[in-house]
């Protein structure tokens, strides 16, 4: 008998209907012998609806009242898949992350996970129970109820999975799985069967929202077996797995991108010993989060300075800057907040020449400038106008042949 830990995002809770669908799938998985312990997210655009309403009332919110306000969405539904399996005949029970005692630090809207308690959970299982947990939240030391940041509701089943030392991790949402690229914007993209936690916690930093960052930095560190499926059509979906369990690895994975990104620029600034710290210090003193950074090589003493916000920031940014603009020495301070970062991401580019050049002439016979590149052991990122995103997708995805499985294979 296996310990499975489901976890279904907003579509797939979306309607009452959809949550009989998920009480039909857990009786199922039930019937087959296993123990389920059900993670769910808030019903699909409510937890949007939700701070809208808080926004109506004050412009910034307190960040605690935010997350006693936002957690509703995630017991809503467990109350309610906890009735649907009921009126099925099932024996199951809600619990809200407090209740379980998902102890977080306390960094309301993006509280960290610190430790489960699972005495409980393991009773009601014994009992024959199927447990479901409210996604997305946890309680602190103190007893202030925290979420863990916009699609918290994953790093919420891997950190029980991790917990309950569960046999498999199981995410269920609208897509059958991780694909080579968003399939929204390339309708070619093929399913992965198998990816690594290391490329899949690149794709997730690089843009790709199928799985929270921190469930997939938890699920490499616990090791958890983590798998992607749809909630709506049956299927293997697709593992998240250790390097070496992959025996035809390609050498380009995926491609990310991520439409949340503004670019500032910095001109004619002294080419000076700490004018990098100059610049991007009062950016970090006011908690804003840099991405990529580039310095060109001084010319006549002077230098210029771009970096990439994400979009949300921008404005302060721009403020912050112009604010220093006089004692930085800059000439000229300008921003373009209408960018987005492609990626490349593939662990076979460690042993692979070339990607970059072939990713750059792909881009240049499109007649698409890029503006900034970065490059790390498996990944390389460009920033090119934002009209260039779905141009830019695709025809890459057909250049690099992501479509056919097991092309381009080291
Ligand atoms: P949920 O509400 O179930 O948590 P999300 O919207 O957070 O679902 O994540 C699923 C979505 O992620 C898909 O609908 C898809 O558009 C998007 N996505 C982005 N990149 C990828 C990718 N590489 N593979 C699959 N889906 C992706
Ligand atoms: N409901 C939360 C959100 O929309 C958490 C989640 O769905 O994972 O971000
Ligand atoms: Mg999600």
């Amino acid at each position: 008998m296996a310990l499975i830990v489901q976890k279904y995002g907003g579509t797939s809770v979306g309607s009452v209907e959809r949550i009989s669908a998920v009480a039909e799938r857990v009786i199922r998985a039930r019937q087959a012998g296993d123990s389920i312990v059900v993670v769910v997210s808030a019903m699909s655009g409510e937890t949007n609806r939700l701070i809208g309403l808080a926004k109506e009332i004050q412009a910034r919110p307190s960040e605690r009242e935010l997350d006693v306000l936002v957690s509703t969405g995630e017991q809503v539904t467990t109350a309610l898949l906890a009735m649907a399996l009921e009126a099925r005949g099932q024996c199951a029970r809600s619990y809200t992350g407090a209740q379980v005692k998902i102890l977080t630090d306390s960094a309301f809207n993006k509280a960290r996970i610190q430790a489960i308690e699972t005495q409980s959970i393991m009773a009601d299982l014994a009992a024959g129970r199927v447990v479901v947990v409210a996604g997305f939240q946890g309680v602190n030391a103190e007893g202030d109820i925290t979420t863990l940041g916009r699609g918290g509701s994953d790093t919420s089943a891997v950190a029980l999975a991790a917990a309950l030392k569960a046999d498999e991790c199981q995410i269920y949402t609208d897509v059958d799985g991780v694909y080579t690229t968003d399939p929204r914007v390339e309708p070619r993209a093929r399913r992965l069967d198998k990816i690594t936690f290391e490329e899949m916690l690149e794709m997730a930093s690089l843009g790709s929202k199928v799985l929270q960052i921190r469930s997939v930095e938890f699920a490499g560190k616990y090791n958890v077996p983590l798998r992607v499926l749809s909630s709506f059509v049956d299927g293997p979906g697709t593992l998240i797995t250790l390097e070496d369990e992959i025996l035809e690895q390609a050498v380009i994975s995926g491609i990310a991108f991520n439409r949340d990104e503004a670019q500032l620029t910095i001109k004619g600034v002294p080419d000076s010993p700490g004018i990098a710290y100059a610049i991007l210090g009062p950016v970090a003193a006011a908690n804003i989060e840099v991405d990529m950074i580039l310095q060109n090589v001084g010319v006549d003493n002077t230098t210029d300075f771009t970096f990439t916000v994400q979009h949300g920031d921008y404005d302060k940014t721009l403020d912050i800057l112009r604010a220093e603009a006089e004692k930085l020495g800059a000439r000229e301070i300008s921003g373009n907040p209408k960018i987005v970062k492609i990626s490349l991401v593939g662990v076979g580019m460690r042993s692979h020449a070339g990607i970059a050049a072939k990713m750059f002439k792909v881009l240049a016979d499109e007649q698409i400038n890029i503006r900034m590149i970065s490059t790390s052991e498996i990944k390389i990122s460009v920033v090119v106008d934002d009209k260039y995103l779905e141009l830019a997708v695709r025809t890459l995805h057909d250049a690099f042949n992501l479509e056919e499985a097991g092309a381009f294979t080291r």
